[in-house]
């Protein structure tokens, strides 16, 4: 027996009559069917439950339950919805079939029965029946795909202008089956504002066109649910008319949720929430194409906070990112309104407001009249952010450096605007007063000779190329020697002698001032030491120390270490500090002077005059000695007003018990007039040039000599 004989379809035959029974057998079972026999209605519905055939063949006229009664009956049998019933009938009526096909027949035959065609028919049924489970399953199969990709189809009939949609188009959009959505206008009103019109040309699109195209748009449900649904269109056509257009509609919203989240990661900055430096210049870009084509100009604005490093460091990493969150929120206050500031622009945009990292901001002005308007806005910032803020209970001060490019004079592209505009934030960041600043060419060629600079001085303590030479201040009644300044020299090969004044400011920027002055703390102290130890009175070393050593949180402690080390006495060691220094942030200055002073060092500010602090602000200040700046004294005796300055400071300095050194003293003149008015101390070309360790060494002791004889001529 082969397989196929294995599995015989079973023939379920009811007939009361005996005759017709034999006979429907024994033509069904010669061609390959096994048979099952009921006499009647009842038996009929036993053994279908027992045997469970295939197929029924049911006779209509039986006495008790007739075949009408007995299909319908079956019909609500377990399993019985489904099975062919094949009902033979001697009426031949109409109205019989009918009612027939409302027991719920499948089919029928008549009385006399033709049977050799009764076993075709018979497998007719059943091959039908087949296709027809087999086209259930795979709908049922088709249904659940759909229902699990969240995925309708849908239909527009040309002719009617109908639209059908399946039942999953009305549960993704969120409606309940057939809530009649009947025509394109009905669909549209499910969908959001903002995309109704895309929609709506979309598809009008593919009405005429019958291009296969697709579309993703927001959909609003009855409950207010909002999803993302992506609809793809194919049109049949024929006479190059679109007769029916065919689509498909998937709710895309967790995938677009996760693209979303994948696209917040990629382009914004967790902290604060806004772009980050790949989205700012995508957005500069396009920005700038804008531009290009309306031939209009852009601005970019480069904001760095000027003391976040050390907030963070002194406060805690928590009270750093509550400040940057809190610059955030202030910046894209302030630029809400910044309609108010240029025209041509409501307000701020997504992604014209970013975080680059740290503490650095960028903005993007599109539509900029002319240079200025940029800077109006920076202006506006600069006010903005400068009020205090109250972090975890902390009052912070914080106050921002901003560089500005404008396109396309400054750059064509979001790569050289932000780099430009990096570069002129620097350039602020150095102007005490001035805290932004436009960029220029001339910075670029500064910044390439910068850039050779900064690479050689990377190796410049590592290769030796640092020394130190010491200039002598005098006390200007004995003429004694009163103490030395250390001046840094650096030496290179290729940059030949380079002046601190040209270096230190670099050193500075590129915080490489760190090491360097850390070097001369060392070399100097430890100078010191050599001198002491060769029988060599020192009477102080003076050490320039730069704004950005002094705001490093352990300052105090590498002086202390430097002092150890060296076993000075800390009185010997005076540091010379700038104005610029005490203004930036005056109340960590204080701090950190008190405990300086209390370790017993010297403090003396440099460059007085210069800065803009006046002698009463810097009574609040521990400190023992000024500086005038040699620019004054230059021209002390030939400038009334740089006499009245001078005479001023020496005055005032001297009531306020203040030491008072003028350096750059070049000439006799300007000694006589500084002696005139009291200043104490001098320095300068006319005793003395900076000298090498090893000469000031010999001016040491000459002086020695020298005033081993002179208590002879003082004491007379
Ligand atoms: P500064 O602190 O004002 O130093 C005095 C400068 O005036 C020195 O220039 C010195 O050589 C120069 N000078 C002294 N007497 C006269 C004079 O009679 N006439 C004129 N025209 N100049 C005189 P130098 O050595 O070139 O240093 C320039 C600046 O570089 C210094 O100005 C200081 O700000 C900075 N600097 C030098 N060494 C260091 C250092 O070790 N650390 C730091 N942070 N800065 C330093
Ligand atoms: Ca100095
Ligand atoms: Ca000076």
């Amino acid at each position: 027996m082969d397989h196929q004989e294995e599995n015989l379809p079973l023939v379920l035959i009811v007939d009361d009559e005996d005759y017709m029974r034999v006979q429907e057998t024994a033509s069904l079972e010669q061609v390959g069917f096994e048979v099952v026999e009921a006499c009647n209605g009842e038996e009929c519905l036993t053994l279908f439950q027992e045997h469970r055939p295939s197929i029924v063949l049911l006779d209509v006229m039986m006495p008790g339950m007739d075949g009408f009664e007995t299909c319908a009956k079956l019909r609500n049998l377990p399993g019985g919805a489904h099975v062919p019933v094949l009902m033979i009938t001697g009426l031949d009526d109409i109205d019989s079939i009918n009612k027939a096909y409302s027991a719920g027949a499948t089919d029928f035959i008549a009385k006399p029965i033709n049977f050799p065609l009764l076993s075709h028919r018979v497998r007719y049924l059943l091959r039908a029946n087949d296709a027809i489970n087999k086209l259930v399953t795979s709908e049922r199969r088709l249904a659940n795909a759909q229902r699990i990709a969240r995925m309708g189809y849908w239909a527009w009939d040309a002719k009617t202008e109908k639209l059908q949609l399946s039942e999953q188009v009305y549960r993704i959009i969120g409606h309940v089956e057939d809530s009649g959505i009947n025509t394109v206008e009905d669909f549209l009103s499910s969908v959001a504002d903002e995309d109704k019109g895309k929609v709506e040309a979309w598809f009008n699109d593919a009405c005429t066109t019958g291009d296969v195209t697709s579309i993703t748009h927001l959909t609003i449900a009855p409950d207010g649910t909002k999803n993302f649904i992506r609809q793809q269109v194919e049109a049949v056509t024929e006479d190059n008319q679109v007769v029916y257009l065919y689509g498909t509609a998937q709710d895309i919203t967790e995938l677009r949720t996760a693209e979303e989240r994948i696209h917040r990661l990629a382009y914004f900055d967790s902290l604060t929430g806004l772009p980050n430096r790949e989205y700012f210049k995508e957005r500069v870009d396009s920005a700038v194409s804008l531009a290009k084509r309306h031939e209009r100009q852009l601005g970019l604005l480069f904001l760095d906070l000027n003391n976040f490093k050390r907030i963070n460091d002194s406060l805690g990493h928590r009270i750093g990112d509550q400040l940057l969150q809190a610059t955030a929120e202030r910046l894209t206050q302030c630029l809400r309104s910044s309609d108010l500031l240029y025209h041509g622009h409501s307000g701020l945009e997504k992604g014209h407001l970013a975080r680059l990292g740290g503490d650095e901001f960028t903005v993007l002005l599109p539509e900029i009249q002319q240079g200025q308007d940029a800077g109006r806005v920076a202006e506006r910032i600069i006010e903005t952010l400068s009020g205090p803020l109250t972090l975890s209970g902390h009052e912070v001060n914080v106050n921002t450096s901003i560089g500005i490019a404008v396109y396309p004079a400054d750059g064509v592209n979001a790569e050289e605007l932000l780099k430009n505009s990096d570069m002129a934030m620097y350039y602020a960041k150095g102007k005490p007063k001035q805290q932004y600043q436009f960029y220029n060419q001339s910075m670029n060629e500064a910044a390439l000779r910068r850039l050779t600079m900064e690479n050689h001085m990377r190796k410049a303590v590592e290769l030796n190329e640092f020394s130190l030479h010491y200039q002598p201040q005098l006390d200007i009644v004995t003429g004694r020697l009163s103490g030395v300044e250390a001046l840094l020299r650096w030496q290179n090969t290729e940059l030949c002698n380079i002046s601190p004044d040209d270096f230190i400011p670099l050193a500075e920027e590129t915080g490489l001032i760190i090491n360097i002055g850390e070097w001369v703390l060392r070399t100097a102290c430890k100078q010191a030491r050599d001198w002491l130890e060769a029988g060599i009175t020192v009477p102080r070393i003076a050490i320039n120390v730069s704004a950005v050593q002094f705001m490093e949180a352990d300052f105090c402690h590498l002086i202390k270490s430097v002092l150890a080390d060296s076993d000075i006495s800390p009185d010997m060691l005076e540091l010379e500090v700038t104005e610029g220094i005490l203004m930036r942030d005056a109340e960590y200055a204080i701090e950190v002077l008190q405990e300086l002073k209390s370790m017993g060092v010297h403090i003396a500010i440099d460059d007085f005059g210069t800065g803009y602090s006046s002698l009463s602000y810097l009574k609040q200040f521990p400190i023992d000695r000024l500086k005038i700046d040699k620019a004054f004294v230059n021209e002390i005796t030939t400038d009334t007003d740089d006499a009245a300055i001078a005479t001023a400071v020496i005055a005032m300095a001297g009531s306020m018990d203040l030491k008072v050194v003028a350096e750059g003293v070049e000439n006799k003149d300007q000694l006589g007039f500084l002696k005139h008015k009291h200043c104490d101390e001098i320095q300068g070309y006319y005793f003395s040039h900076p000298l090498s360790a090893d000469d000031m060494e010999k001016y040491f002791l000459e002086e020695e000599a020298s005033q081993a004889r002179k208590p002879k001529l003082v004491g007379k």
